[in-house]
C-alpha cells in the first residue's frame, strides 16, 4: 500500500500502483516534460512489519540515481535491490524485493571484553559504544545467537539499542535502562524482538548471563552476579537478575 509519495517534479506519465501483490511487479512512469527539468521522486509503501522507501532521481545532466531502502521489524525477511539504467530521458529504473529465507537466530552477537555486555556489530571485531569509552570490542568471544523467529519460546522485549549496539531488556517500551552513549535510555528503533531462554536448565549454550538492574544491558561475568562495566558507574549488578542462557557456535 503507498503511504506517501513524491513524483511531481517531471510530468507524470503513469502513478504508482497503490498496492503490490506479493511475488508480482509494478511500472510506473515520471516523464520530465520541459527543458533542463529531470525527473525526482520517491514512493514509500507499507507492509506487514516493513515499510519500503523507493527513491529515483533523473536529472537533466547528470548521472541517474536509484535507491531502495526498507526498515521495521521484518525488514530482513527481504533482500532488495535497485538499479538505475542510463539516459536523460526514459531512462528505465529497476527495483527488485524479495522474501528471503530467514535463520531462526541472528548470529553475530558477541561478549565485549571490556564492559561484559553483549552486543551486535555485524561481522566487525568492534562496534557501538562501551560503558569503559571508545567501542565495545568482541575480543576472544564465541558467536552467539538470539533467537529472532518462531518458534518463540523464553522471554521477549530484548532488543539492540541503535545507539550502543548493546542489547537490552525493554519491558515492551521504546526505550529503557542507561545508554553510555548520550547518557539517556537505551533506544530500540526498529529492532527486532529477541527471546531468550531464561531459567531454563535444559537451554542448550552457556549459562550465568544476567540482566543488569542499572543499565538494562545483559551481561556475563562468569558465575558472579556483578562485574564487568555499568554505563551507570562502577559494576553491572545482576542481583535480582534470572539466570539467561545463550546458544553460539
Ligand atoms: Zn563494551
Ligand atoms: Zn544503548
Ligand atoms: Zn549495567
Amino acid at each position: 500500500m503507498v503511504i506517501s509519495g513524491d513524483w511531481a517534479s517531471g510530468d507524470v506519465s503513469g502513478i504508482p500502483d497503490p498496492e503490490i501483490p506479493a511475488n508480482s511487479a509494478s511500472v510506473f512512469g515520471s516523464e520530465s516534460g520541459g527543458l533542463l527539468v529531470g525527473c525526482t521522486g520517491h514512493v514509500v509503501y507499507a507492509g506487514d512489519g516493513f515499510e519500503l522507501t523507493i527513491n529515483f532521481s533523473n536529472p537533466f545532466i547528470g548521472g541517474n540515481h536509484a535507491e531502495m531502502s526498507i526498515v521495521g521489524p521484518k525488514s530482513h525477511h527481504f533482500s532488495t535491490n535497485a538499479i538505475a539504467g542510463n539516459g536523460d530521458q526514459k531512462a528505465h529504473f529497476e527495483y527488485d524485493c524479495k522474501p528471503t529465507a530467514v535463520a531462526e537466530f541472528q548470529d553475530n552477537w558477541r561478549w565485549c571484553e571490556r564492559c561484559t555486555s553483549l552486543f551486535h556489530a555485524g561481522d566487525s571485531p568492534t562496534g557501538g559504544r562501551c560503558p569503559a569509552g571508545d567501542e565495545h570490542n568482541r575480543g576472544p568471544s564465541s558467536n552467539y545467537l538470539l533467537r529472532w523467529e518462531p518458534p518463540f519460546t523464553g522471554q521477549d522485549e530484548w532488543r539492540f539499542c541503535v545507539k550502543c549496539n548493546a542489547l537490552f531488556h525493554s519491558g515492551g517500551a521504546e526505550s529503557a535502562g542507561h545508554c553510555p552513549a548520550d547518557g539517556g535510555t537505551h533506544y530500540r528503533g526498529n529492532s527486532s524482538n529477541y527471546f531468550l531462554p531464561m531459567d531454563d536448565p535444559n537451554a542448550p549454550g552457556q549459562k550465568d548471563w544476567r540482566w543488569c538492574v542499572k543499565c538494562a544491558c545483559l551481561f556475563h561475568t562468569g558465575e558472579s552476579p556483578t562485574g564487568g562495566k555499568c554505563s551507570r558507574g562502577d559494576e553491572h549488578d545482576g542481583t535480582p537478575s534470572s539466570n539467561y542462557t545463550l546458544n553460539f557456535t
